[in-house]
């Protein structure tokens, strides 16, 4: 069942995007693991858009996060209202690849989580 963020149109737009990692990739959830640079990341909702897992929330950042921004962070995400994409269910990631692609910002990269030391 698709989650009510889902947008069919732009999943599929980004799953035929040249630059597509991963589409063969099936991952065991939790393998793979998508990482936002919030610095970067203006809220638009493309992630949580296209990601067949409902891995993405945007929502307003949380104070701590915010704190955490750089100055050039700080104003962009003002002028987004602060929004961001959190990875709520992060252990459902398939890595394929989508939320990549599909990001206006290239905020989103795909790192293994057995190589994060802390997630
Ligand atoms: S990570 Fe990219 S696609 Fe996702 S909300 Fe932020 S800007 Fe939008
Ligand atoms: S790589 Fe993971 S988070 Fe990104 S769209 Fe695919 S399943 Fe969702």
């Amino acid at each position: 069942m698709p989650h009510p963020r889902f947008n069919p149109e732009k999943s599929h737009r980004a799953a035929v995007h040249p630059l597509r990692d991963g589409q063969n990739c099936n991952a065991e959830g939790g393998l793979f693991v998508p990482i936002v640079d919030t610095n970067r990341c203006k809220g638009r909702h493309e992630c949580e858009e296209v990601c067949p897992y409902d891995v993405f929330y945007v929502r307003r950042m949380d104070d701590d996060d915010f704190a955490a921004l750089s100055v050039r962070g700080k104003v962009n995400s003002l002028l987004h209202q602060r929004r961001t994409a959190y990875t709520p269910n992060a252990d459902q990631c398939k890595g394929c690849g989508l939320c990549v692609v599909a990001c206006p910002e290239s905020a989103v990269r795909l790192v293994r989580s057995d190589s994060l030391v802390h997630h």
